[in-house]
């Protein structure tokens, strides 16, 4: 019956659903049902996505580079590909703070709520700012040396290496390309076919996604419930400026920026393109990983986008795991808007520090939901604001983190047809 319906209103309808029964659970005291018979169906799915987060890095990486025959070719691509990635995360940044500068987000915060906030979030600001303690103490190069895996073993158990993953994906795609072809082939055969395999197992996890997407909006939504609706109101009251300015420069980045972007540098026509990433960007919404999403973008931007093999095997992988405009962007806009509210003055070269700090914190962010708040600490403490701000955002991290990882794919998706494009390597299928 749903294989008539197209994935991306499946999605819509059950996001739709999820959040209505949300509300209506929060209403009539359903919470514990929801959270006892709702919550695990999308756990489950987002296992389901996880599950093959790692081997599809690998696998297709791997080949990936492996298929690029060449060092000549691959340091041709790898350098458009890294060279887009860091000039779309900057522009991000740098609308995130035009945006953070003409609305001033922080400068509305009444005091009373500042230091409501600040206590409603005291244990949740400790957890995270010794996750970021572990990120930051170690000195300017560690995420250097983070991304280096001392055991690939110990990397591909743990979704959060997946930087490291990567490095030893690339590192092994080369090593390939050296070795003569008799001898490689049946290595990159391997990858080849566990590449496939995967893309199957994914058509079969999608087929999950409407019950699994209804049940993480509930669960999302429910999890409010806690506080009180009234509360929750309250909250996005009194953060509704900085939750606009983070959106409002989202979808400048999305719907102004990249679509720019995408006109100039690829003949890709807008429409077939949105058409072709809604499922995607609806996943990305409701699971808030652009790693968990990365299944089903590396699917579309085949199929639907024309993106070739080649080039979606490298490009994407790498952009899930290291380019992240949103989170960039959103990291700019918190970190203005904390410093206003708490009354710092932020210089010109202190804004400049926030941007440099967050290309480098954005790359770093796991593609996991609610990493980049993590990363944030370290950025207020590069410009010296006193990570206790984050109460103030908290609150609200969870609804801007399922937008941002939406730009987050959508810059992926873009890099990757405008690489294709330039690689003549975009074969954008003629619909029907
Ligand atoms: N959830 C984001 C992603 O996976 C990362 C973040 O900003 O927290 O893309």
């Amino acid at each position: 019956m749903f294989k008539k319906i197209p994935l991306h209103t499946q999605i819509l309808i059950s996001l739709v659903l999820g959040l209505v029964y949300g509300v209506l659970a929060i209403h009539f005291g359903w919470v514990e049902f929801t959270q006892n018979w709702i919550n695990p169906w999308g756990t489950i799915f987002v296992r389901l996505l996880k599950l093959i987060a790692v081997p599809l890095v690998l696998a297709s990486l791997i080949t990936g580079v492996a298929s690029l025959s060449d060092l000549q070719k691959l340091s041709r691509i790898g350098g458009k590909t890294i060279a887009l990635y860091l000039m779309t995360t900057v522009v991000a940044l740098t609308i995130g703070v035009v945006v953070a500068n003409v609305i001033n987000p922080g400068l509305s915060v009444p005091s009373e709520m500042r230091e409501q906030l600040q206590s409603l979030y005291e244990g949740d600001v400790e957890a995270t700012a010794q996750n970021a303690v572990a990120a930051k103490s170690k000195g300017p190069l560690q995420p250097l040396v983070e991304m280096v895996p001392s055991n690939i073993f110990s990397s591909v158990s743990d979704n959060r290496a997946m930087l490291q993953i990567v490095f030893f994906a690339i590192l092994f795609g080369i090593g390939l390309i050296q070795v003569e072809n008799a001898k490689a082939k049946p290595m990159i055969d391997f990858f080849h076919s566990g590449n496939d395999v995967i893309i199957h197992m994914v058509d079969m996890i999608m087929l999950m996604a409407p019950i699994g997407v209804f049940a993480l909006l509930a669960q999302t939504v429910t999890a409010f419930a806690g506080q009180g609706m009234g509360q929750v109101m309250e909250l996005l009251g009194a953060l509704g400026l900085y939750c606009m300015a983070v959106i409002m420069g989202l979808g400048i980045h999305s719907l102004i920026f990249l679509p720019i972007l995408l006109k100039l540098l690829s003949p890709m026509k807008l429409k077939t393109f949105f058409q072709g990433m809604a499922p995607v960007q609806l996943l990305a919404f409701s699971t808030s990983s652009s790693g968990a999403t990365l299944p089903l973008t590396m699917e579309r931007a085949e199929e639907e986008l024309g993106v070739s093999e080649e080039v979606a095997s490298f490009v994407l992988p790498l952009g899930a795991t290291i380019n992240m405009d949103g989170t960039g962007l959103y990291q700019a806009v918190a970190a203005i808007f904390i410093s206003q509210a708490m009354g710092i003055d932020l210089t010109f070269v202190d804004q400049l520090t926030i941007i440099l700090t967050a290309v480098l914190a954005s790359i770093g962010t796991a593609s996991v939901p609610g990493a980049g708040i993590i990363m944030l600490v370290v950025i207020l403490e590069s410009v010296g604001v006193p990570s206790s701000g984050i109460a103030l955002i908290l609150g609200v991290d969870r609804i801007l983190d399922m937008v941002r990882t939406v730009t987050n794919v959508t810059g992926d998706a873009v890099v990757a047809t405008v690489v294709a494009a330039s690689e003549g390597q975009l074969n954008t299928p003629v619909k029907s």
